[in-house]
């Protein structure tokens, strides 16, 4: 009561959240898996309030767990249980600040969703790629924070990737501020890049100046029966050569994903194509050519020539092409519909993919008896989201007593294939025991010695990241 008070006094009475039912639903993350508790909820709508509340906060000793559209999936933006933290809302900080066409730049505030900022590109007829299931809802600054992939990482990279400046509020409420659309800047440490991925622990992201591209004004999508993984990796060098890297997006789907979509999403229309194991939804873009349609069909006759493809289906309409899309983005909707599953999001180089889906595969199906694997995702990138759904007949309890065992042999394998046990979802507070467990030595302790330097009283998000 007392903090709330104080808090009121700081930022003003409507910055302030603390009865129950309003505060709730930033007490819970998106999966439901994490319950915590708060002093008090904080929306400020300035960077200048957000630098007040964390001086104040850290002149206290008071742990801050920053807050994005709450769509992460390792609990990093739930607070603990003790109810001594604040949860800080970005959501007031939604203003685009500067759309710099010339520049091929964006200015963002961290709290507008990322629908908002794709949006504000297009308008201005220029092209923001990052693209994710959850646009509508996640924000700028938790993008930046969870360093998101998504779908156009292929051709356009990461969040990293996509960021050319940054204003972050450090544990002390020091605003560093680094906002032009620079290209090349060598001056030391790049702290834009250190706060990027850093999942809240290590200061506040308050506004970005993201990349902008021209946009794609023809592109070319297909939905393609394949043999095997195998195939598909040699489909994405054959795409990449032919379209001189114009392959924007390169998505694995498996049949049972694809069945799955069909029973539980009413709106999904399965593609009139021969019954396959494996399917890619294919996408490449051009800002000036429609050739690239040509390009397409030619790579694809070549591609069924060499028996990596058995049939296609090219969206002929934009509602087509909104419809293999709808398939692909709903792939994890349906899954949850269809029942408990564990899920694993991997990474391995590109062309280990077949080794990671056929020992994986093995692995789930010997440990996991009462489930079935399905294996789909960013297979341009070397991403699967590796998940074992748990099958209709089968005994909840045993189906869960299988989760450790199974990430256990799944996190040994993609060390074994030099991958990531954490592609694209960071570590949260779910996976702090496999950093622990997989990352080297040198790397913890430089990790530490940096969370000590920046954030010495240890507000800034405790017990995500790092322990
Ligand atoms: C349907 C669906 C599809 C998804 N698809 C993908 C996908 O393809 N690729 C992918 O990468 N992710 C995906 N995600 C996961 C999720 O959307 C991303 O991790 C997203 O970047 C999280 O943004 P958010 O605003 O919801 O962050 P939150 O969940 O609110 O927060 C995430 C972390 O960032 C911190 N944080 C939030 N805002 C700030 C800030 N301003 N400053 C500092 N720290 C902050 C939080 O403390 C927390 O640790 C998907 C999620 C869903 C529900």
């Amino acid at each position: 009561v007392e903090i709330a008070a104080r808090l009121r006094e700081l930022l003003g009475p409507d910055a302030v959240l603390t009865e129950a039912d309003v505060i709730a639903p930033y007490l819970t993350d998106y999966r439901g898996n994490y319950r915590g508790a708060a002093a008090a909820v904080v929306q400020p709508d300035q960077t200048a309030s957000v630098s007040k509340l964390l001086a104040w906060c850290n002149e206290h000793r008071i742990p801050v767990v920053p807050h994005g559209g709450n769509t992460s999936y390792c609990g990093g933006a739930t607070p603990s249980e003790d109810g001594k933290s604040i949860v800080l809302s970005l959501h007031k900080l939604n203003r685009i600040r500067q759309v710099d066409s010339a520049n091929f730049a964006i200015v963002a505030e961290a709290g507008c969703t990322l629908a908002t900022v794709q949006t504000a590109a297009t308008e201005a007829a220029r092209f923001f790629p990052l693209s994710l299931g959850s646009e509508g809802s996640c924000q700028i600054g938790g993008n930046l924070a969870t360093n998101a992939g998504g779908t156009a990482v292929l051709r356009y990279g990461m969040m990293r990737d996509l960021t050319l400046g940054i204003e972050a509020v450090l544990a002390d409420g020091a605003v560093y501020s680094q906002l032009a659309p620079l290209r090349k800047d060598n001056t030391g440490y790049d702290l834009k890049n250190l706060l990027i991925g850093s999942e809240g622990t290590l200061g506040v992201i308050t506004a970005a100046c993201l990349r902008l591209f021209p946009a794609p004004r023809h592109i070319a999508t297909a939905w393609l029966a394949l043999p095997s993984p195998a195939a598909a990796i040699a489909l994405l060098a054959l795409l990449r050569e032919a379209s001189a890297d114009r392959l924007s997006s390169c998505e694995l789907v498996p049949r049972v994903a694809l069945e799955l979509v069909c029973t539980h999403i009413s709106q999904a229309r399965e593609p009139q194509l021969a019954p396959s194991p494996w399917y890619a939804l294919v996408e490449l873009s051009d800002s000036h050519s429609d050739a690239i349609q040509g390009t397409l069909t030619n790579a694809l006759a070549t591609a069924m020539q060499q028996g990596l493809v058995t049939d296609v289906v090219i969206a002929q309409s934009v509602a087509q092409r909104d419809n293999l899309w709808l398939i692909r983005e709903s792939v994890p909707e349906a899954q949850r519909r269809a029942g408990a599953s564990l899920k694993h999001d991997l990474a391995v180089p590109v062309a280990r993919i077949p080794e990671l889906l056929a020992r994986g595969t093995a692995l789930a199906e010997q440990l996991v008896p009462e489930g079935f694997v399905i294996a789909y995702g960013h297979v341009g990138d070397g991403n699967l989201h590796f998940n074992v759904n748990q099958r209709q007949d089968a005994d909840a309890e045993e189906f869960k007593a299988c989760e450790a065992p199974l990430k256990r042999v799944l996190h040994d394998l993609v060390a074994e294939l030099q991958g990531s046990f954490s592609a694209e979802h960071g570590i949260g507070q779910l996976k702090l025991g496999e950093l622990e467990r997989y990352a080297s030595a040198a790397k913890l302790q430089a990790m530490r010695q940096i969370k000590q330097a920046l954030d010495p009283n240890g507000i800034l998000n405790p017990g995500k990241v790092l322990r």
